[in-house]
């Protein structure tokens, strides 16, 4: 299979600024570490408001994972609304729940407002069902949706999935119009320009390498060191996600970095896009190691899953695709001729309670752990740890619960267990 190895929405997009990196600047206001949607939310939105922020990013805005996913803008966080009530509790539980459907009007905001041209859509997405058992799950979670929610998702019953999408393997479907759809590069690449546009400095290639406490003129504040220079600000955001490293080892100590991979096919006959994905909805199946797809605007079939459970390389992306087109043509027998055009990786950012966190560790302030929910709720708390850190009084249900690491000390950053946990996912995907 010959491919190209990089995303491709990386070819829809500007996202290199062009010309040389803006130097750090001595001193600012905010040092955001970190251009993604997480950190360039928050820039906008501090810039917007007077602060003198400078966003330090290693590579180039938009190079992590917000400009190589799959674009789903989803309702929910990564655990389900019943794990999410056992865990945190009913009341704690609505809010984030809430919280997920805010994130979701905020890109739509922030699109508009931007006049980002990144094909946002409100198409919805439509979980499908691997097992019978799990169909069976969706009803109950409609039904809690409809009761404690207010909101409709409706059940596809199996023998109506044509309506939805162009297979036969699947035992029924969940839909769910609040979710949406877009051009991740896009959507990047423009909130990097509102960023700037708001007065934000962006210094590309400029690799944090530290953060220490340093008073300036009486100020309490930090010194934060670059690999070209260091800037001397008030207040810190660290928004790495997945890319989270050494400068910042409380966080590393508490996400897991794990890939995700997807293919691109070549464009698709109109007829051939309509029978797949009729409605055009986001997509996603009912397994831990899970696949999701959808057409991209130029209607080529963008499949992506956990297809090895380690952030990207050559070998792993190398046999992705394998394994990802293989997995393709089951879903969609269809495909079985069409070439594969492009395949990619990202790092996704899981945390050990499977919940994002935003708040204050050591004086520096954080949000991350989205675990592939992340383009709808990194952009929205980003936007909300700016108003924090601007002084507003904000309720951030993501705040009020502790941030966990390994216990016993058990991981430093490096995640020796990912293979244990791999096997671990695979045979609960066999059982339940
Ligand atoms: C393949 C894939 C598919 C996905 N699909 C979806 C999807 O369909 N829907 C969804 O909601 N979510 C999805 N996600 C998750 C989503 O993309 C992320 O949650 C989101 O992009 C996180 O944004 P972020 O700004 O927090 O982090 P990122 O976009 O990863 O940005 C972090 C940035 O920090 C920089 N950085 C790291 N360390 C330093 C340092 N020391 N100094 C300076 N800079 C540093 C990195 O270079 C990087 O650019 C997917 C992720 C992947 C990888």
């Amino acid at each position: 299979m010959s491919f190209r190895e990089k995303p491709y929405w990386w070819e829809t997009a500007r996202l290199e600024a062009g010309g040389p990196p803006a130097p750090v600047p001595g001193q600012a206001d905010v040092a955001i570490v970190g251009a993604g949607y997480t950190g360039l939310a928050a820039a906008r939105e501090l810039a917007r408001r007077g602060a003198r922020v400078v966003v330090l990013e290693a590579e180039t805005a938009g190079w992590g994972a917000s400009s190589r996913n799959g674009g789903m803008v989803l309702t929910g966080l990564k655990l389900g609304v019943a794990d999410l009530r056992a865990k945190v509790g009913r009341e704690l539980a609505e809010e984030m729940y809430r919280a997920s459907m805010e994130s979701i009007d905020c890109v739509e905001r922030i699109v508009s407002e931007e006049k980002i041209a990144c094909d946002f859509s409100r198409c919805g997405h439509l979980e499908v069902a691997s097992k019978p058992g799990h169909y069976r799950r969706f009803a109950q979670w409609a039904e809690i949706a409809a009761r404690d929610f207010g909101r409709e998702a409706r059940l596809v019953p199996r023998e109506a999935m044509e309506s939805e999408i162009g297979s036969r393997i699947y035992f029924g479907g969940l839909v769910d119009e609040g979710s949406g759809g877009l051009n991740p590069a896009r959507f990047v690449a423009g909130l990097a320009y509102g960023a700037r546009n708001a007065g934000a400095l962006i210094c590309e290639q400029a690799q944090v390498e530290g953060i220490e406490r340093a008073a300036k003129d009486g100020t309490a504040g930090f010194r934060v060191s670059t690999a070209r220079g260091s800037v001397w600000v008030r207040e810190v955001f660290v928004a790495t996600s997945g890319y989270t490293g050494a400068a910042t080892p409380e966080l590393r100590r508490r996400v897991v970095p794990i890939g995700s991979y997807i293919i691109a096919t070549a464009p698709l006959p109109e007829a051939l896009a309509a029978e797949l994905v009729p409605r055009g909805r986001m997509i996603f199946d009912s397994v831990h190691f899970l696949h999701y797809f959808r057409l991209t605007p130029d209607k080529r079939m963008l499949f992506g899953g956990r297809a090895a459970f380690f952030p990207e390389t050559q070998n792993t992306i190398r046999q992705s695709a394998e394994i990802l087109r293989r997995d393709m043509v089951r879903v969609y027998p269809q495909l079985a001729q069409t070439p594969v055009e492009y395949a990619w990786g990202g790092t996704l950012d899981f945390t050990f309670d499977m919940l994002p966190h935003a708040g204050t560790m050591e004086g520096v302030r954080f949000a991350m752990g989205y675990a592939g929910h992340g383009v709808a709720m990194a952009t929205y708390l980003g936007a909300k740890m700016a108003a924090v850190i601007a002084g507003d009084d904000v309720a951030l249900p993501f705040a009020r619960v502790p941030f966990p690491t390994a216990p016993l000390g058990l991981y430093r950053g490096r995640p020796w267990f990912l293979p244990l946990a791999s096997l671990w996912y695979r045979f609960l995907d066999l059982v339940q």
